[in-house]
């Protein structure tokens, strides 16, 4: 069985600065389409010298050009711009997304895509509403507290919902006055490259820039660059531990948005089925590459086995298959690597005494694809490896708890504090149970409610630092107080 490719991408993707293609200098890197495991494309990768073009870019375009003190009325028109730009080319966009993620086209046109080019709209109307401060504490002076560009932003964007993802990040850059350089996954370089050419349209020379490459080489030498004012980084929690050094010795701002493995806690008290669509669409959607994953299901023991039995079903007829096909649900995992490190913890669960509930193979069925079947799993104790790593596939770990105080040191009892879910139609439970949760998010009889208004992050290893309007204003803004003699 092969799967046919949702767009020929072009045959090389490289970076872009200034709007003409970078100087490369890298090695060739092959981008897959992980429905078929084809090379699909070539990435050119950008070594230290082009990273030093880009940051320069952005540095002048910073320094001299009309973006960081463009009026807000002029900055909003640019921002509705970019957000045209992508709506005029969701097809597109999408398909070159699905082409080297293997994300469901369905999904990344109806949620991605319009998420995006949201992004753009959301802090247009941000900083419409943005205001200073002004004091007169002191009698015979005017003290006012002013926002503003911090300078040249370094970007940092994950594989697993890159234009989503990274648009927060650019959005956000752009409207508090920042120019850019966009570093993506060198798994998923496809759409983001054609992103930022697309908005070369719209965009003053040099705001908005692209290196593309390893992280250990192209990333690298962009969060070291002295010429760097700021980091934002979205990935794994190690890759923030390193980025993070970086900028420590820079003394530069950075925020992580880093790695979950997420307590969904559901309690007798629950509406079962609310709960158990919550769980499936908690452990399933993005074909379970996300960081929110509600990955560690908590149950009640009393409804232990009728959930769990319920649950294997229902992931028995998840359907697996072409991300082209409107009615997949789960496609293709991003790489054979990634793919032989999640089934990997079928064993380790094994190993540790769980018991496999479902899934646990790969479904040769579908060709030379980065296909599992959904999978689920009792583990023995939170202490197993499937309950502690983080696994970030359609991989779904089940524990039993007797009480809330139970349920609440197992969710704690782990590196990671991004999201917890708790499922309970009792108020007084919920009431007692949230506010005890170790974690950025609480989402309560919901399975993923995103309120860009508010902030996002992780506690512990799941990250430093939030994402959302007033969050972002915070960091990627420098506040200034100015005081003159009245
Ligand atoms: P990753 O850490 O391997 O890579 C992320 C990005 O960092 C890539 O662009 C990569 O090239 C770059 N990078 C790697 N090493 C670098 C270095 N030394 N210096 C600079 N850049 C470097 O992560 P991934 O595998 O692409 O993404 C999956 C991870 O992202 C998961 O852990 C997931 O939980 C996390 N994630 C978190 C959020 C969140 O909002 N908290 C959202 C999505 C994904």
């Amino acid at each position: 069985m092969s799967f046919e490719l949702p767009i020929q991408p072009p045959a090389r993707v490289g970076g872009l600065i200034n709007g003409t293609a970078s100087s490369g200098g890298g090695i060739d890197i092959p981008v897959f389409y992980p429905a078929t495991g084809a090379q699909i494309s070539t990435l050119t990768e950008d070594d230290g010298a082009a990273v030093d073009h880009a940051v320069a870019a952005a540095r002048r375009a910073f320094d001299t050009g009309p973006w960081p003190t463009l009026s807000v009325a002029k900055r909003i028109e640019v921002l509705e711009a970019c957000r045209a730009t992508i709506l005029a080319n969701v097809d597109e966009l999408a398909r070159l997304e699905c082409a080297a993620t293997g994300l469901v086209l369905r999904e990344l046109r109806a949620r991605h895509m319009v998420r995006a080019a949201y992004n753009f709209r959301f802090f247009a109307e941000y900083i419409s509403q943005s205001a200073g401060q002004s004091y007169t504490q002191t009698e015979g002076y005017l003290t006012t507290v002013t926002r503003e560009p911090v300078g040249v932003a370094a970007l940092i964007a994950p594989w697993n919902a890159p234009v989503a993802l990274a648009t927060m990040k650019i959005a956000a850059a752009l409207a508090f006055g920042n120019t850019c350089v966009l570093k993506p996954s060198e798994q998923t370089p496809l759409a983001l490259a054609r992103l930022v050419a697309l908005l070369q349209e719209v965009l003053p020379e040099g705001v908005l820039n692209l290196v593309n490459g390893r992280g250990s080489v192209t990333g690298a030498a962009l969060v070291a660059h002295p010429g760097v004012d700021l980091i934002s980084f979205t990935g794994g929690t190690e890759t923030g531990r390193s980025i993070m050094s970086a900028a420590g010795r820079n003394l530069v701002p950075c925020t992580m948005e880093l790695g979950g493995k997420s307590a969904n806690i559901i309690f007798a008290s629950a509406d079962q089925e609310r709960a158990l669509d919550g769980a499936l669409q908690g452990i399933f959607s993005n074909n379970g590459q996300q960081c929110l994953a509600g990955s560690r299901i908590l149950l009640e023991r009393s409804i232990f086995d009728d959930f769990t039995e319920k649950f294997r079903a229902r992931a028995e007829q998840v359907r697996v298959g072409d991300p082209l096909d409107d009615a997949t649900e789960v496609g293709p995992l991003a790489s054979l690597a990634h793919m032989n490190r999640v089934l990997s913890f079928v064993d380790a669960a094994r190993g540790d005494g769980g018991r496999l509930l479902t899934g646990g193979a790969r479904r040769h069925d579908l060709g030379e694809g980065y296909f599992i079947a959904p999978t689920a799993v009792c583990a023995s104790s939170n202490a197993d490896r499937c309950a502690q790593d983080e696994i970030f596939g359609p991989f779904a770990t089940f524990l039993p708890f007797d009480t809330a105080d139970e349920a609440v040191a197992i969710a704690n009892d782990t590196a990671f504090g991004l999201v917890s879910y708790v499922w309970s139609d009792d108020l007084p439970t919920v009431m007692a149970t949230t506010p005890r949760l170790r974690s950025g998010v609480v989402w309560v009889n919901t399975p993923m409610m995103r309120e860009l208004r508010a902030p996002f992050g992780g506690y512990k290893t799941s990250g430093v630092g939030r994402e959302g309007g007033a969050a972002c204003e915070a960091f990627y803004t420098e506040e200034k107080t100015t005081t003159l003699p009245t």
